[in-house]
Formats: structure tokens, sequence, C-alpha cells
């Protein structure tokens, strides 16, 4: 599990020229040295099936989540169908991070830090 809270301290607006280049690569949680300031992944290969599979994700969670969020999680409008995405969403989401934390991928959260931290 990755602690970088200090960078936070650092961390500006637009990717700072000074911003650490080590990074763990998303897909595998390998630490690397990134050869471009935006870079995140490690190869090619691991961008990919990144993003392939938060593509994958995506269609499924995407009218479930908006379903739910319109809803207000099923206090207004189509309270049956909203508290069913709801629940559905959030089976999901949790299922995905189990199957993230199996494989070795850093978390979403730890993602998230990373893209702040350098920038977008
Ligand atoms: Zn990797």
């Amino acid at each position: 599990m990755s602690d970088r809270g200090h960078s936070r301290h650092t961390r500006t607006a637009t990717a700072p020229a000074s911003a650490s280049s080590f990074r763990r690569c998303p897909e595998c949680a390998e630490p690397f040295k990134a050869a471009h300031p935006r870079q995140l992944f490690c190869s090619n290969e691991h961008k990919t099936a990144f993003h392939n599979r938060a593509t994958v994700r995506g269609r499924a969670l995407t009218p479930i989540v908006m379903a739910a969020r319109i809803t207000r999680d099923g206090s207004r409008g189509d309270v049956e169908t909203g508290k069913e995405a709801r629940r559905e969403g959030q089976q999901m989401m949790d299922r995905w991070a189990r199957e993230d934390r199996e494989a070795g991928r850093l978390s979403m959260v730890d993602y998230m830090r990373e893209r702040r931290r350098i920038g977008y």
C-alpha cells in the first residue's frame, strides 16, 4: 500500500516539473521511473490492459450509477429501480475492488491520488 500523503503538499494544478518521476504502475503496482511527466504506466501493455478493463467496467456501471443518482439512490421518482440500481452499483464496485486487490493492482484510491499528483 503506497502512502504518499506528503506529496499532496507539493502538488499544484498543473504537473510541476519537479514532480517525482518515480511511480507505481496502476496495473502491476511495480515501481518504475517515468520517461515522460504524464506517464502513469510502466508499459503500453499495462496501460492498454488497464484501459480495456476500465472501458468494460464503465459500460456496465454507467447506466446503473446514473439511475441511482437520478433517483437519489431510490428516494425520489422510481424508488424501486433507484434502490436496485444503488445495490447493484455498490456490489459491482465492491467486486471490482476485490478483483483489483487479488490481482495485485493499485486500488482506485491510489490510482486517483497518482493521477492528481501528476496533474490530471
Ligand atoms: Zn505495470
